[in-house]
């Protein structure tokens, strides 16, 4: 995927030893045009050494916000966070079984960006753009200029939608539909809601994540006054990812009415220990927020390296549902091509 739409500024150099903390009152717009956008300045902002090899994997482009970054250890080389963004040579190896669509997306495509998989939902592709760019994501090489959802024309898909009364939920996916401005969304929300049959919407962003401050009071309002019932799915992989303006963001979707739910993907090297998840679970739970899916990586080239082993999984699964309550663990789930749901693992 390309990085969004807006010009680049560069970002401010680190500090001596000490991070500048971004989150102050800059808005979430300023904080996309100010992100990082190279590995080059990544390992230069957090005091790494220079890695060309490993630069080469770019194809999928730099994109970290600062305010995500600032949330990285200076000089941990095996911090969490950064791990799901810093290149690595590894990510140049073609492994076999790992491929450019892994979970048949192209295949479900039905035009205007619109992806119907399963029964009851359709899921529309808002815009190419995300607030970070992980290195694992199964859509790094989405094709979103040629799917048409750049454009902003949603008119095939809303009509696809109007179409078919089965339909009740209304997925907004993307890239990240909070890339889009409170205004674009509003629009596009109000035609969502004028489909009689559509009874749920739901948001998939990992923004409240990677920029906090995206969670505006104006989006909020919109939101609450919805005559739609709002779930929101966040993406958070690590404790260490929800600080304190977190936790605002997901009190302010809250206040104005959403379900909020978090979907992890399990990393090598990220996350993949009863500790760390339990810590993720505890920490959004006592946020209210409910840890819905843990995801087998899909098999996207070049992200081979971020695979843990089903068993490992299973068995992680195992410890933390004797120290967690049963909500917050969250359901351990894989993608398949042509199944009609996500498959349970365990
Ligand atoms: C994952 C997904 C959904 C949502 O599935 P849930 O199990 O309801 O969370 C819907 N549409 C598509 C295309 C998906 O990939
Ligand atoms: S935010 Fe989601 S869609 Fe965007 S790069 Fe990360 S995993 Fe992929």
């Amino acid at each position: 995927m390309s990085p969004p739409d807006c010009s680049s500024t560069a970002p401010p150099r680190r500090n001596g030893a000490r991070f500048s903390t971004p989150n102050g009152p800059v808005g979430w717009q300023t904080a996309m045009k100010r992100a990082i956008r190279s590995q080059a300045q990544l390992r230069q902002w957090l005091g790494l050494d220079p890695d060309p090899r490993a630069d080469q994997a770019e194809a999928f482009a730099t994109f970290v916000p600062l305010e995500l970054a600032s949330r990285i250890t200076p000089g941990d080389s095996e911090d969490p966070i950064l791990r799901q963004v810093l290149t690595t040579s590894e990510e140049l190896t073609d492994r076999p079984g790992f491929v450019s669509d892994p979970v048949g997306d192209l295949q479900a495509q039905r035009g205007g960006g619109l992806l119907h998989k399963y029964d009851g939902r359709a899921l529309i592709v808002t815009h190419g753009a995300c607030a970070v760019h992980c290195r694992y994501c199964f859509r790094r090489e989405f094709p979103y200029s040629e799917s048409g959802s750049r454009t902003l024309s949603w008119a095939p898909a809303l009509r696809y939608i109007q179409d078919h009364e089965e339909i009740h939920e209304v997925l907004l996916s993307g890239g990240d539909p909070l890339t889009l401005t409170d205004g674009v969304l509003s629009d596009l929300i109000g035609r969502i809601e004028a489909i009689e049959h559509v009874r749920r919407l739901r948001i998939h962003t990992r923004l409240p994540i990677a920029i906090p401050q995206r969670v505006t009071a104006e989006l909020a309002e919109r939101l609450d006054r919805s005559r739609l019932a709002v779930w929101v799915v966040v993406h958070s992989n690590h404790a260490q990812e929800i600080d304190q303006h977190v936790v605002a963001a997901f009190e302010r979707m809250r206040r104005a009415g959403m379900s909020v739910l978090n979907q992890a993907v399990l990393l090598a090297g990220v996350n993949d220990s009863a500790e760390a998840l339990t810590e993720l679970s505890l920490k959004l739970v006592d946020s209210g927020v409910l840890p819905y899916y843990l995801h087998q990586l899909d098999r996207v080239r070049g992200a081979s390296h971020f695979w843990v082993d089903i068993q490992r999984g299973k068995q992680i699964l195992r410890q933390m549902r004797g120290s967690l309550p049963g909500y917050a663990v969250p359901k351990y789930v894989i993608e398949q091509a042509g199944e009609n749901s996500k498959t349970p693992i365990a």
